[in-house]
């Protein structure tokens, strides 16, 4: 790989889990990420398992990322976990307002990622490399793409460094967004989200609520799969590898795995983008 890499993973819920995961990021390891990063369930809910999560990485000698969320949280809570962070040795950050589950209503005293970039950057100085969350089909509670490509530029502008996309099979809409995105004069780096495909019904579920569009034919393809789990994760070997290789000869800045806890598609897409 020519590319600069970098796997998400998020925090296992079982010693089972656990176990699986390390045996996961000792299998990525091998492609040299950039940096490993640890989801963060909104509202704080799994703050011990993403920190403890982060504490093994940086102790395997990795670059850790620490997503961090913000919906519902006080000022108050923010600054003791920054500093729990720093103290571990954390220097980057996924800055997200993040979602809480229906009913819960906003609360908290931030109400975007960019209030909590600013936030951190106040507080903290330089201490982290601050990511942010990019989304170039369009977050899906956006009042128009307009207002969403405004909303990632105020929040590049109080302060992130880097971005990475949420995970779409549509090259153009990258292209599209990036192109926005230095229309606007925004010129950090906006790497894009892998998700490897491994499973139909999971993927349809989850891109339907994330506002990620599976385009018409690799959705007919997938359904026509059915239950053959081989047939689904071959054609899926083929379609996001074909994205990765594409994205790479445009020369994108990177590329983020949403790896699941599993090594072994992002591993082969790895294998297939090597050069000959
Ligand atoms: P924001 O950038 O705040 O945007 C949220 C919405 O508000 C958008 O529709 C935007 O257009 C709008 N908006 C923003 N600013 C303004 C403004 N000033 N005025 C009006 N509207 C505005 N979720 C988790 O819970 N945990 C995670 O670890 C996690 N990791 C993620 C990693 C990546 C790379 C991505 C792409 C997403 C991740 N998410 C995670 C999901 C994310 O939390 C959700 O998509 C969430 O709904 C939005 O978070 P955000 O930081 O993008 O929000």
């Amino acid at each position: 790989m020519n590319i600069p890499v970098s796997f998400e993973f998020f925090p296992p819920k079982t010693p089972e889990g656990a176990d699986k995961l390390r045996l996961t990021r000792q299998a990525l390891y091998a492609h040299r990420p950039e940096f490993c990063s640890v989801t963060f369930g909104a509202g704080g809910s799994t703050q011990e398992g993403t920190f403890g999560t982060v504490k093994s990485i940086l102790e395997e000698g990795v670059a850790a990322a620490c997503h961090f969320s913000c919906v519902g949280a006080t000022k108050a809570t923010v600054r003791e976990q920054l500093g729990l962070l720093r103290a571990m040795g954390v220097k980057r950050l996924v800055a997200l307002r993040g979602d809480l589950p229906s009913g819960y209503g906003m609360g908290g005293e931030f109400h975007y990622a960019s209030d909590l970039v600013a936030f951190i950057r106040l507080e903290t100085g330089n201490a982290f490399h601050i990511e942010v969350a990019a989304y170039p089909e369009g977050h899906p509670q956006a009042r128009s793409a307009e207002a969403d490509l405004q909303a990632f530029a105020t929040k590049v502008r109080a302060g992130a460094d880097s971005a990475i996309t949420q995970y779409f099979f549509n090259a153009d809409a990258y292209f599209r967004f990036a192109d926005d995105v230095s229309r606007l004069g925004i010129d950090v780096p906006v790497v894009p989200g892998i998700m490897p495909i491994t499973n139909s019904t999971q993927l349809m579920r989850f891109s339907d609520a994330c506002g990620t569009e599976i385009p018409r034919w690799i959705r007919l393809r997938l359904q026509g799969f059915g239950d053959d789990t081989a047939s689904i994760k071959s054609f899926g070997l083929d379609v996001v590898t074909a994205l990765c290789d594409r994205l790479r000869a445009a020369g994108v800045p990177g590329l983020h795995f949403y790896t699941m806890n599993q090594s072994a598609a992002t591993t082969e897409i790895l294998r297939r983008l090597q050069p000959v």
